[in-house]
């Protein structure tokens, strides 16, 4: 059983569905029934395919987009339905990092003005917020004279570390990365994920680490969490993924990422097609379409998330025998 204490976020049924453009596309099926947990202090990796989802899921999990159906508890308090001033209490406590930080940056306004921002909004200013403003570029490994600079005049992995010192201005509990080093070279990536990984340490950091890529998503993730089309399918510790992965997909993507010793790559799985449309998912395993083990029952019934080891979940009929077992306490 979880320890509650530990549960920093939990998301229970999480559905985000949008109206499509037109009468055609029906609805949008962003994200379709999502249920985890994220503990204080770890960080969660997810990973998937582009349109899996998964910026859709972060930004519903702090409500940056409402949740259609479902509920999401921060510290024990359910955040689903908060507006007002409820919501903006509770924004200080759940912060974002984009992928792209020339375009989040405002191109008029000087870093300590981008900087001011979450404090003006929470009507905080004077000596005590300068000399915290002076602190944030201290913690991302920035020189205060950069506070007079505006964006243009800074480097790609310096506009990042702004991004990242304004999330941290409220300190919050928890950081929602979205693909927050995708947009950077990749000496300047290593760089921003070392001092993620510091800050982390160093204030006690939750982060909900978003990216297209598996490998990246392995570096940081304390366990790693896997979406295909809008649903999780499998979470586990990055020891237990890299240790067996139980899911089709899961395997595939992982076996696309290069080993450093050639006699421990195995072969690449290709998957066939694209990834069907979220307004027009297949029936079943939403999987089905493109799985080398589909049988009958995948088009037909979709696949629970469930535990088939400790701590291990996936959502696969395959499975589903060895879940049974699991729930029965029988050594799997
Ligand atoms: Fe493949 Fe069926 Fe498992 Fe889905 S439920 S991943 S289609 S075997």
């Amino acid at each position: 059983m979880t320890d509650e204490k530990q549960v920093l976020l939990r998301a229970e049924d999480v559905k985000v569905y949008f109206k499509g453009k037109n009468k055609k596309s029906g609805t949008v099926k962003a994200v379709d029934g999502i249920s985890f947990e994220i503990m204080r202090g770890e960080t969660f990796g997810v990973v998937g395919e582009s349109g899996c989802g998964k910026s859709t899921l972060g930004r519903s999990l702090i409500r940056l987009l409402p949740v259609t159906e479902g509920k999401v508890w921060l510290n024990g308090q359910d955040i689903s339905g908060l507006k007002g001033q409820e919501l903006k209490q509770m924004r200080k406590k759940a912060q974002i990092i984009f992928q792209d930080p020339s375009a989040c940056l405002n191109p008029r306004r000087n870093i300590r003005q981008i900087l001011m921002e979450p404090f003006e909004i929470h009507g905080m200013k004077g000596p005590e917020v300068d000399k915290r403003i002076e602190e944030l570029m201290h913690l991302v490994g920035l020189d205060t004279y950069h506070l007079s600079r505006y964006p243009h005049e800074l480097s790609g992995g310096q506009k990042q570390r702004i991004g990242i010192a304004r999330a941290l201005a409220l300190e919050p509990d928890i950081i929602i990365c979205d693909e927050a080093v995708s947009a950077l070279d990749v000496s300047v990536q290593a760089q921003v994920l070392n001092l993620l990984q510091e800050l982390k340490e160093k204030l006690g950091l939750t982060y909900f680490f978003i990216s297209h890529n598996l490998n990246v998503v392995y570096q940081v993730s304390d366990r790693v969490g896997v979406m295909y089309l809008g649903r999780m399918v499998e979470i586990a510790t990055y020891d237990q993924l890299y240790e067996k992965r139980y899911h089709p997909y899961t395997e595939a993507l992982l076996s696309a990422i290069p080993q450093v010793d050639a006699d421990q790559q195995g072969e690449r799985i290709r998957l066939q097609g694209e990834v069907p449309s979220p307004s027009n998912p297949p029936s079943g395993c939403h999987f089905h379409t493109r799985c080398p083990r589909a049988c009958g029952r995948c088009k037909a019934e979709a696949p629970q998330l469930r535990e088939v080891a400790d701590g291990h979940f996936v959502a696969c009929h395959l499975y589903d025998d060895m879940a049974a077992g699991h729930e029965n306490g029988e050594n799997v």
